[in-house]
């Protein structure tokens, strides 16, 4: 094939700006460029080290293993403990079950887990090992003892994403744990779903906290994925939710999920095997996914909202009041995760922004009419939301219809840089800015905060683009 010039390298990129090419990318079927989401056992592997001495043990290549660790540990800036069977070509033509008994007993020798949480790869589930059949022979045959729980979880990537992976992950370690006793405790459960900014969980302990609220966050990672630095390495770091909380989770009051699209599975099983209430909530960002949070955690433990957090509410809509003018008629493209892209839209609503382009590569038809709803109740007839397409699909619609800025994971900058807008980083994964998912965007602190990191950009690139008789001191 003849090498391109220069020449017609730059006329081919320029085309890939046009209607002409937009209408091509849109009708692409065989081949997904650059999606917004990841596989689900890395999503188990998230939910996993979200409990006390767990090591997850995924059942496959170990090349795939490799992968979550380094994409967590990129996020996190933190050591990712997780092992693997190490599935080669013999696994692959016999069966995985040798090296599953053998990954047991030398995980146990080395790294002495309290619990093992099972997932799969592509290569399992291709194969069609048995989960079950291999932790039952594994016990049978002394690999695995009585007193170290192993709930399992099918995680097939070629369906669903991360998403899905810590849903099943979570769902089976409360089946495999939890015991119903005779009676209820005062407590609510806390879960926070696929959602890897600790100052979240942070934040919603907090206000808890303020409200007196007895809670126990299952899958609690805020501490295990952002230890402190104290010279001593700690495999399996403190903080992390008990097993023995989890035995008795399914005994608590009621349980709250901060998103919905990643614990439906778990929910339903709380509900419906435990009957207990068990409800998900819109993830809490913005002022009206705030309050609807707290009013649901006001009337399932009949706890007022103190003053404190009034008071919070009240900063957080000045703060809101004070920015407006900076985001309101402005251009937005979103992407990441739907129960996060759901409460962005609802926060850009509020300050009067249009989001333009709400793009979820791992979102269904029921995410596609919240965000509709949402774009009709504030009468916002230009938003246009998109399922199951990618960020280059993405790059099509903003090289043909400009946003002003683009909010979303680290993989959309290279759209950013294309279009010649800024970037402001929220969700997974965030590779390339410092310790964003240690600052909340939930609740009423996440609101200050989106609209500090929001405005100040805007700001910014007034400032920086200005010519000397144009660089002022107010802003
Ligand atoms: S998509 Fe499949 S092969 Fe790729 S990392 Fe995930 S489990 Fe492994």
């Amino acid at each position: 094939m003849a090498k391109m010039t220069k020449e017609e390298v730059r006329q081919t990129k320029d085309w890939m700006k046009t209607e002409e090419y937009k209408e091509l990318n849109f009708k692409r079927k065989s081949i997904v460029i650059n999606p917004e989401r990841a596989c689900q056992p890395l999503g188990a592997v998230l939910c996993s080290a979200g409990f006390e001495g767990t090591m997850p043990f995924v059942h496959g290549s170990h090349g795939c293993v490799a992968y979550y660790r380094n994409n967590l540990s990129r996020h996190f800036r933190e050591p990712i403990a997780a092992v693997s069977t190490s599935l080669t070509e013999d696994g692959a033509v016999f069966g995985g079950q040798a090296n599953g008994f053998e990954g047991f007993k030398n995980c146990l020798n080395l790294y002495k887990p309290k619990m093992f949480a099972i997932s799969t790869t592509c290569m399992t589930e291709v194969i069609g090992d048995d989960l079950g059949a291999i932790v039952n022979n594994a016990r049978a045959k002394g690999f695995l003892p009585e007193d170290v729980p192993a709930p399992y979880a099918n995680t097939p990537s070629f369906v669903g994403s991360h998403i899905d992976g810590y849903d099943n992950m979570l769902a089976a370690i409360i089946d495999t744990l939890g015991v119903k006793g005779e009676s209820v405790s005062d407590v609510i459960n806390i879960i926070p779903g696929f959602d890897t900014t600790t100052g979240n969980i942070n934040e919603i302990k907090r206000l808890l906290t303020i409200m007196k609220v007895p809670y126990l966050v299952i899958a609690d990672y805020s501490n295990t994925l952002d230890s402190p630095l104290n010279g001593e390495y700690k495999l399996y770091n403190e903080g992390a939710t008990t097993l023995e909380d989890t035995k008795n989770c399914v005994n608590n009051k009621a349980t709250i999920a901060l998103q919905k699209f990643s614990t439906k599975k778990t929910i339903a099983l709380l509900a419906d095997k435990f009957k207990q209430e068990a409800k998900a909530v819109k993830s809490p960002v913005g002022i009206k996914f705030t309050d609807e949070f707290l009013m649901a955690v006001s009337e399932i433990t009949g706890k007022e909202i103190p003053k404190e957090i009034e008071d919070e509410r009240g900063r957080a809509v000045d703060s809101m009041t004070d920015a407006q003018q900076y985001i309101h008629g402005k251009k937005f493209a979103i992407f990441g995760d739907p129960d996060i892209l759901t409460g962005l839209t609802s926060y850009l609503l509020e300050m009067g922004g249009i989001p333009k382009y709400v793009l979820c590569s791992n979102g269904n038809e029921e995410f596609k009419n919240d965000v509709e709803a949402l774009l009709k109740e504030y009468g916002c007839d230009e938003g246009e939301v998109y399922i199951d397409k990618d960020l280059w699909h993405l790059h099509s619609l903003v090289m043909t219809g400009p946003v002003d800025m683009l909010i979303g994971p680290s993989h959309g900058k290279f759209v950013a840089r294309e279009a010649g807008v800024p970037h402001i980083r929220l969700g997974y994964p965030i590779f390339d800015r410092v310790n964003i998912h240690r600052y909340p965007f939930y609740a009423y602190s996440g609101v200050i905060n989106l609209t500090t990191w929001i405005v100040n950009k805007f700001i910014e690139i007034v400032d920086d683009t200005s010519d000397d008789a144009h660089f002022e001191l107010l802003r």
